[in-house]
């Protein structure tokens, strides 16, 4: 064990630090006794210990999920109940705001502005969105023959797992369990190792809400053992993942190897913003900046290749490095940090690697390249870009998941489109132009989930988001997020 983080004599002592899983209601510890330790990422020290569930844990948690689904007491409550339910729940959300922005803080390194001004909140509207939403879907009356009626309903699937990641972790498991728990489902949550703080405390926050105790189970633990072993269970009929394109791809395999349960993949990114030639550089730019820096990079839709014109390239380069030597990194926990410490260990040697990688492949530093605040303990790296990069370079193709922008140049609009889809992602993707038609034309010929022309990385909870190719398939968010949670049912009657 490492030592203890300084962090936490400085921490209001309202904020305590979660250490159980949350099964059937209850605080329980993983049967095996086993924990997992939390770092802070800004110093690099232990802060605490939660169970590190396993299978057997996991087998309890869908049990009781399975327990409660049949029971009706959430599954079959009235849909205007269970969104007063869901309302409250939003604004207990709200209410313990502050505490859950340290929590995601302390676990992630994420700016405390950032998680209590954005993560908290943006969870809370996710759960008021799909709860107002639970009362006002009907369903269907099929066109017959005169002695026959089929009414067509949408039914819950039952047990449905969410497995999330650790870059927006409450945000992230609220995009899954606010639209499966609305549908009547009952959930059981998988935080990343890495943050299991906030999904732990809003397990608490739902029951005091009123969702029956077993409706919403969350177990901490490992993706290797807790993660397989709900990707892998006989009994769970749906499995909701965000993550890595690798690990996605093993939730259809476990998925083949079990029950052949219902997978849906919001997976990775190599999201492309095309500059045009008369785009509005100083719009792009900033934009530009923000599409990577944000988060320090750790975003599945992150605009990590600049794909640019050649006769404005330079001036483009020259701006959006500004942006970038301007930014603040530091210390999360200070109210002017602009981009905290990565993740985690791991994650900083990863992106410090690729940094190397880049300039082995014979890109150019046009600013950052390496560490930054090391006397601090903590894994902050400098805001990257790289200009200069050809497209089949490893900085251009694979998800380096930092704050690394790789800029490529291109002759013309036809071109940039071929290398924008030159990937095998296809989460998301920018163009910047003031010219509508060519703007039609090329967010047209982009083969992703969701295209921004002249902003970036805009949404709200109405509109979907998710991939195309190999990043995935399913959609958060919106109506139909509704789709993944639910079936169809025909009953017919005889007159
Ligand atoms: P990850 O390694 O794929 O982990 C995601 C989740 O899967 C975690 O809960 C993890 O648990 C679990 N897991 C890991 N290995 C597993 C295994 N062998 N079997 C079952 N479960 C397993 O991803 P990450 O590193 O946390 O997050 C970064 C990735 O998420 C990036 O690729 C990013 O693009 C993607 N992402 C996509 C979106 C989107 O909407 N498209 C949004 C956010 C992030 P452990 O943490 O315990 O390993
Ligand atoms: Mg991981």
């Amino acid at each position: 064990m490492g030592a203890e983080s300084n962090i936490l004599k400085t921490l209001p002592k309202a904020v305590k630090l979660p250490t159980q899983s949350f099964i059937g209601g209850k605080h329980v510890s993983a049967r095996s006794g086993a924990t997992l330790e939390c770092i802070f990422p800004g110093d690099g020290k232990v802060i605490g210990e939660v169970a590190a569930c396993d299978e057997v844990d996991v087998d309890l948690a869908v049990r009781s999920a399975r327990e409660a689904f049949g029971s009706g007491r959430w599954s079959r409550m009235a849909p205007q109940e269970r969104r007063k339910i869901m309302l409250r729940f939003s604004e207990l959300i709200l209410a313990n705001r502050e505490e859950l922005g340290i929590l995601e803080t302390l676990n992630v390194g994420k700016p405390i502005v950032n998680a209590t001004n954005g993560d908290i909140p943006s969870a809370a509207n996710c759960v008021a969105w799909f709860g107002e939403a639970i009362d006002k879907i009907y369903g269907e009356v099929g066109p017959t023959s005169d002695d026959l009626m089929a009414v067509v309903t949408r039914e819950p699937l039952g047990v449905v797992a969410a497995i999330v990641p650790w870059n927006y972790p409450l945000s992230m498991a609220a995009w899954k369990f606010a639209p499966a728990l609305i549908a009547g489902n009952s959930v059981v949550l998988k935080p990343a190792e890495q943050s299991p703080y906030t999904a732990l405390r809003i397990a608490e926050l739902a029951l005091e809400a009123g969702i029956p105790e077993g409706v919403f189970n969350v177990v901490s633990g490992f993706g290797k053992t807790a993660g397989q072993a709900l990707g892998r269970h006989m009994d769970v009929d749906c499995v909701t993942f965000t993550g890595s394109t690798q690990v996605g791809k093993m939730f259809l395999i476990y998925a083949g190897q079990s029950n052949g349960k219902r997978v849906s993949l919001e997976l990775g990114g190599k999201s492309p913003q095309v500059v045009l030639a008369d785009a509005d550089l100083d719009a792009a730019a900033a934009s530009i900046a923000a599409g990577i820096f944000a988060n320090a990079g750790q975003v599945c839709n992150a605009g990590s290749r600049v794909i640019v014109e050649e006769s404005v390239k330079d001036a483009l380069v020259e701006k959006v490095t500004k942006h970038a030597e301007a930014l603040r990194v530091g210390n999360p926990f200070d109210v002017e940090t602009k981009m905290g410490p990565l993740v985690s260990r791991e994650q900083y040697e990863r992106v410090l690697s690729y940094m190397e990688i880049g300039v082995q492949q014979g890109a150019r530093i046009a600013t950052g390249g390496g560490k930054t605040l090391v006397e601090s303990g903590g894994y902050f790296v400098q805001p990257t870009i790289f200009d200069n990069v050809r497209n089949d370079m490893r900085i251009a193709q694979e998800e380096i998941f930092g704050p690394v922008l790789s800029v490529i140049s291109v002759k013309d609009a036809e071109q940039a489109v071929k290398v924008a889809n030159d990937t095998v992602y296809g989460l998301a993707a920018g163009v910047w132009t003031e010219n509508i038609r060519i703007a039609q034309r090329v967010a047209k010929g982009i083969r992703a989930g969701v295209v921004w022309v002249n902003c970036f990385d805009r949404g709200n909870m109405s509109v979907p988001f998710g991939g195309f190719k190999q990043s995935g398939h399913g959609r958060d968010k919106s109506l139909h997020a509704i789709d993944k949670y639910t079936d169809w049912k025909a009953t017919w009657f005889a007159s």
